[in-house]
């Protein structure tokens, strides 16, 4: 077969045009998405090496396909709109085409119109092709470079009968206005704003088309082992027997070119190519030097999906070649994947796993194995596991998808370092978080807090503000350990979610009991009192010696009936959420099988002082699972991890408002204007700082600018002669520090003096001053956005001012910020009291400071090269809020849609 060439390799003469057009092109990667039907198409810019493939495209549909298309039906009219398609870059219009394998499946392109900010975009699809979601992601695309080139609205003018592209505009989620309609023509508008509800469709649609291409991966029909030896200790030989003995129903195979007929009972083949038939899933535990080979092979065989175990191979190379063939990967450098549903574990697992409620997906193959066994102990069983290794393809991402869509699943365990594509994935996390619980470990802890910070707010960051807190936001319940983890897991998988903090504890011994009931709140619950009833009830039902207040105490004189029945009680009194059952084993009588037996009515965690395995199920009637720890504080723990989930379920979600007066163009000229100066970027200067934050609506002090204490007084006056002077000198990031502040200055005196000091300590660094009127009052806070390593961008909120290090009262919040989000981001911090009113001051004017927060997260969202913004202070009082100095610190950044569809 001959040597298939990347599609991408023609478009080399479109980058050589020279000049800005030729570096704002190259600014369009070509990316791989998913159609509907799971395949892969390659999504890039069509340029004029592309012509043949676009008029092949064109001549090659239907004439009621190009007349739906172009209104006309002259048999030039396909070579003439492929010409024009495949003009050389120049102006400012945009083809993007989509390829399958080599084959030029759609294009999708825009021309300005006359209006600045909008453009005319016209669709095609080739006539087989209809139906699987190439327009929709060629639009998508559009609009995502469209709006990264300053576009606001898209026109299409369509036949009405050309039903199909009606639909493709309006089920792509963007809000159309059907416009004016003569002839049958109408004429739709889209404006390109990137809201809530069109990004909710284009998640809709990838978990779909997601979904469709792991089927290959976790639902194949056949697997190949490539690689698998005879030896025992050989993996690819070992993964052959899990296969065969976990009794995977389809076809099995083994590759090795030295095997014989057969190997461990199933059909054994020299080479990938010698195969009978295509397997949809080939697991490689071949040598490093051999993975590309094998994997081109699998391709050219047809296989759609590759687990790659081998470690030390060129995992790009790899990717191209799983994306030139359409074939999703997971790893290189993984152990395996698993799915119970069809009993397929393609894993080299030393024991078989308990089929079961828990999807898996860890980065170390290590921790998988451990949590495998421990999740098959504990009775919670595996749905689903992938070990995504150097996670080249499949990560994170996509298991979430998968275990939304998975009805086998009832909580997700992760135990990754990182997040492929941190935005996307807490998006997804919030949203498949409210169907199942989601775990992790918190990892890199340490790492986490060192960081050279610029500024306030980046320093602010990271040390207080603690990645469990954004975890928590995006939905999913942040553990310190693998211990902890299980522990929560086991609680999560096999009790309902309380409900309330209050817990009741009972014990037959004291002692314990007065543990647990610290241990309680030291995790954040707090003890149920119980209500007279309850108590009176256990009175009459206990020895005495007993305490039935607080924590209970039956004494160690108890039957296990007796303590069942008090198990009962509690859990039935109205003011418990939770109830915490504790035994030690006594000679008088063993309680371990009571403390599951009875407290049906509410969540339930058992500890059994003197267990040895640190949690384990313990069964009640009727088959109820109950978890039991050998300490107090780690079932407290549990219940406390799992009571702030059905926090995070009760509290609603929130809106992300728009606000319709945001300049986007503006923003990205200061910034291009920046970038095109200082190409490695840096703080913007303070004209630029003050127009761009003005450009998205944030409240800033008025200021002017002045060069000498003659304009300084003039400008003094207008802003009614009670002002603020400071320096502007290049490089100073705290002007108060080095005394470039003068503050409270009243009348032409003070401003002449205090010019006169500036121009004194700064002399020829001085470029001028800024004079601001003087804010009187107010509590001084800190807003600002910083890079998160592991999330992206944030939006930080605290009590600001000079004083800000020493106050160190901040917190923080992934972007997108919902307006639930900013109102809990103000109220979490410890000095909140001071501007929700305080000693009967009046509260300060926090629906402004929220306004501000929730366009701060917009431009951040936005704008990916503004790395970081330091208001601080915001001037906050009861009339209204101003910001008194900004900073803004622009980087260059590849300008990328974070929610577009693409496979990384
Ligand atoms: P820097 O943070 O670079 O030291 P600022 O401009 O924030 O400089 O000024 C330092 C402090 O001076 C502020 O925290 C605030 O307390 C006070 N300040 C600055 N500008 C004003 C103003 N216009 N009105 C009232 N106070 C101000
Ligand atoms: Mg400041």
């Amino acid at each position: 077969m001959a040597e298939r060439t990347h599609p991408q390799a023609s478009c080399d003469d479109a980058s050589m045009t020279g000049g800005a057009i030729a570096a704002e092109r190259a600014s369009v990667e070509p990316a791989f998405a998913l159609l509907t039907d799971g395949r892969a198409i390659q999504i890039r810019e069509v340029c004029p090496g592309d012509l043949d493939a676009v008029r092949d495209l064109h001549r090659g549909m239907s004439l009621e396909n190009l007349y739906l298309r172009f209104f006309g039906l002259s048999p030039r009219i396909a070579d003439e709109i492929s010409e024009r398609l495949c003009r050389s870059a120049g102006s400012a219009h945009a083809v993007l085409g989509a390829w399958l394998g080599d084959e030029l499946v759609g294009v999708a392109n825009y021309e300005p119109t006359e209006d600045p900010g909008s453009a005319e975009i016209a669709l095609a699809v080739a006539d087989g092709m209809h139906h699987r979601g190439v327009g929709t992601l060629l639009l998508e695309h559009l609009v995502s470079l469209a709006r990264s080139r300053g576009v606001r609205e898209f026109r299409a003018d369509t036949l009405t009968q050309n039903t199909a592209m009606l639909r493709v505009f309006a089920s792509a989620g963007l809000a159309t206005d059907r416009g004016c309609c003569a002839d049958g023509v109408v004429e739709v508008r889209i404006p390109l704003t990137a809201d809530a509800r069109y990004l909710d469709a284009v998640a809709e649609r990838e978990r779909y088309a997601d979904v469709a291409s792991l089927r290959h991966l976790l639902g194949p029909a056949s697997v190949a082992v490539v690689g698998a030896g005879r030896r025992p200790e050989s993996v690819g030989g070992a993964i052959l027997r899990n296969l065969v003995s976990g009794g995977f129903p389809g076809t099995v195979f083994a590759v090795n070119p030295r095997a014989g007929e057969r190997l461990a009972g199933a059909p054994c083949v020299a080479s990938v190519a010698a195969l009978p038939e295509a397997p949809e899933l080939a697991v490689l535990a071949v040598p490093p030097d051999a993975v590309a080979q094998v994997a081109e092979d699998c391709g050219r065989r047809g296989v759609r999906s590759l687990v790659v175990i081998t470690s030390g191979c060129d995992g790009r190379a790899l990717l191209a070649t799983c994306r030139r063939y359409g074939m999703r990967l997971v790893g290189p450098n993984c152990f395996g994947v698993a799915n119970s549903a069809v009993r397929l574990d393609a894993t080299f697992a030393a024991r078989p796993t308990r089929a079961g409620a828990a999807g898996v997906v860890v980065q170390s193959g290590g921790v998988g194995i451990a949590l495998r066994d421990h999740l098959s102990r504990l009775d919670i069983g595996v749905s689903s596991f992938v070990s995504v290794g150097d996670k080249y393809d499949v990560s994170s991402n996509d298991m979430l998808l998968w275990w939304e869509a998975d009805p086998a699943t009832r909580l997700g365990v992760l135990h990754v370092e990182s997040f492929g594509n941190p935005r996307k994935f807490a998006r997804t996390a919030r949203r498949v978080g409210r169907r199942m619980p989601l775990l992790t470990v918190v990892a890199g802890r340490s790492a986490a807090g060192h960081r050279a910070a610029a500024s306030h707010t980046a320093a602010a960051a990271t040390p207080t503000v603690t990645q469990e807190a954004l975890f928590r936001q995006a939905g999913i319940i942040a553990t310190h350990g693998l211990g902890e983890l299980l522990d929560a897991t086991a609680l999560l998988a096999h009790q309902p979610i309380p409900t309330g903090e209050r817990v009741a504890v009972i014990s037959n011994a004291g002692g314990v009991g007065v543990l647990a009931a610290d241990a309680c709140a030291d995790a954040g619950l707090c003890a149920a009192s119980l209500s007279e009833r309850t108590v009176s009830e256990l009175t009459r039902l206990l020895p005495h010696g007993a305490a039935c207040t607080g924590p209970v105490d039956t004494t160690a004189a108890i039957d296990p009936e007796r303590f069942t029945r008090c198990l009962d009680l509690v859990a039935t009194d109205d003011g418990v959420d939770a109830v915490l059952a504790l035994v030690v084993p006594t000679a008088a009588s063993d309680l371990t099988s009571a403390v599951a037996a009875g407290g049906a009515a509410k969540p339930l965690a058992a500890v059994v002082l003197g267990q040895p395995e640190s949690v384990r199920v313990r069964y009640g009637p009727g088959g109820r699972r109950v978890p039991s720890y050998a300490f107090p504080e780690d079932a407290a723990r549990a219940l406390s991890l799992a009571r702030s989930h059905g926090r995070w379920l009760e509290r609603p979600v929130g809106d992300e408002p728009r606000f319709s007066d945001l300049r986007e163009n503006t923003v990205t000229r200061i910034i291009q204007r920046h970038l095109d100066t200082v190409p490695a970027g840096g703080w913007l200067p303070p004209a630029d700082t003050m127009e761009l934050l003005g450009a998205y609506g944030l409240p800033l002090a008025a200021w002017r600018p002045a060069t000498s204490a003659d304009e300084a007084v003039r400008a003094a006056a207008e802003h009614g002669d009670h002002v603020v002077l400071k320096a502007d000198v290049p490089g100073i990031v705290h002007k108060s520090d080095v005394g470039a502040v003068e503050l409270d200055l009243r009348g032409e005196a003070d401003v002449r003096f205090a010019y006169a000091r500036l121009a004194a300590r700064f002399g020829d660094r001085l470029g001028g001053v800024l004079v601001q009127p003087m804010a009187r009052g107010g509590v001084e806070i800190l807003c600002g956005i910083v890079q998160e390593p592991v999330f992206g961008p944030l939006i930080v909120f605290g009590l600001g001012g000079v004083a800000t290090e020493v106050l160190g009262d901040r917190s923080a919040r992934l972007t997108p910020l919902t307006d639930v989000d900013a109102a809990e981001l103000i109220r979490s911090v410890r000095g909140a009291p001071l501007l929700l009113g305080h000693r009967g001051a009046p509260a300060v004017d926090t629906a402004s400071l929220e306004e501000a927060l929730l366009r701060l997260s917009r431009l951040a969202d936005d704008h990916p090269e503004v790395a970081e913004v330091d208001l601080n202070p915001i001037i906050a009082r009861p009339d209204g809020v101003v910001a008194v100095d900004a900073r803004v610190r622009v980087l260059p950044q590849r300008r990328w849609d974070p929610y577009l569809r693409r496979l990384r």
